[in-house]
């Protein structure tokens, strides 16, 4: 039998939908929307492609979305005022600075100069450190596209074996957090584990697989358990195609449920930096 296919693109829809209601509302109650600002340091065509994603689904949802492009040779110092500028700003709800940053910049020390309550990707200590212990609805947006994929099978998380390869920030360590919560056994794989000769009998005993790696067909599909959820995050250029890094014919002969690339994690994870917006607007006017 083969997978069912989770479609990032009509799950995306659903979840847009909700969020189009909770903005009519906020719009009838305070007469505004949430205002977000991506700011991005040089490197404008991959920032401005992201960010074309995010600006039609910000449309489309009716947040106020604006890209600031900043110079690539723009001194860590001046690029922090900026961003505690856009902290003081009132009309200003959510922020996010675009990764890669030039190399001349730490990331995270940038990361951590966004008001807590303004961090829309959740990239700040503060907020790491509360969603290690469940108490923030701010979640980085994949981890969080890969949670609404999982739950829109409606198989439940607690006592499953959920393998996760990759340990990046971004993706495997967070989501790492937010399986345990669910009562998941959580195994997180990485290069080492491949180095040691160990990723296949991880891989094949995964009643869920989370993939976030960024290597072409890495996994291969006779490693599915039979019946698995397959959650492929890769994007991967290979040619003219973009691939996962899961082997996709082959997964499909195995999984039980299976995202496409493209068109699996990626669409809803622009929603999900949607879903924070409101999140953040929301707790901003609470505090008012
Ligand atoms: P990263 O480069 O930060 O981390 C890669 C991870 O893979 C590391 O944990 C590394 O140890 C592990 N790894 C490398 N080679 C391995 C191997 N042979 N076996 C096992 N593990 C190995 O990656 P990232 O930023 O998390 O991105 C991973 C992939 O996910 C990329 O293709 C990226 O484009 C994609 N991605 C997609 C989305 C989305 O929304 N769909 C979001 C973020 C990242």
């Amino acid at each position: 039998m083969s997978a069912q296919l989770l479609d990032g693109k009509v799950l995306a829809g659903k979840i847009k939908e909700k969020l189009k209601m909770q903005i009519s509302e906020i719009l009838k109650e305070k007469r505004r929307v949430p205002r977000v600002i991506n700011i991005a340091v040089g490197d404008h065509h991959s920032a401005c492609a992201y960010a074309n994603a995010q600006i039609r689904v910000a449309e489309e949802i009716g947040i106020d979305y604006k890209l600031d492009v900043l110079p690539a040779d723009i001194p860590q110092g001046k690029l922090i005022d900026h961003v505690r500028k856009l902290n003081l700003d009132p009309g200003v709800n959510g922020i996010m600075v675009h990764k890669p940053v030039p190399a001349h910049i730490d990331h995270h020390a940038v990361a951590n100069q966004i008001d807590v309550i303004k961090d829309l990707e959740g990239v700040n200590v503060v907020n790491i450190g509360k969603m290690m212990l469940g108490k923030t609805s701010i979640i980085p947006c994949t981890p969080a596209a890969v949670m609404a994929h999982i739950d829109s099978t409606g198989v439940p998380l607690r006592g499953k074996e959920v393998v996760i390869v990759g340990h990046s920030e971004i993706v495997g360590k967070p989501l790492s957090l937010l399986l345990l919560q669910r009562m998941a056994t959580v195994t997180v794989c990485h290069l080492a584990t491949s180095e040691a000769g160990k990723l296949i009998d991880h891989v094949s005993r995964a009643d869920v697989l989370v993939v976030a790696v960024g290597k072409p067909e890495l996994i291969k599909g006779q490693w599915i358990k039979k019946d698995a959820i397959v959650i492929d995050v890769g994007i991967n250029q290979v040619g003219s195609r973009i691939v996962g890094d899961v082997e996709f014919y082959a997964a499909q002969e195995k999984a039980a449920y299976l995202t496409p690339v493209p068109g699996g994690v990626g669409p809803v994870t622009v929603v999900m930096l949607m879903k924070n917006a409101i999140e953040a607007f929301s707790s901003q006017m609470g505090q008012r």
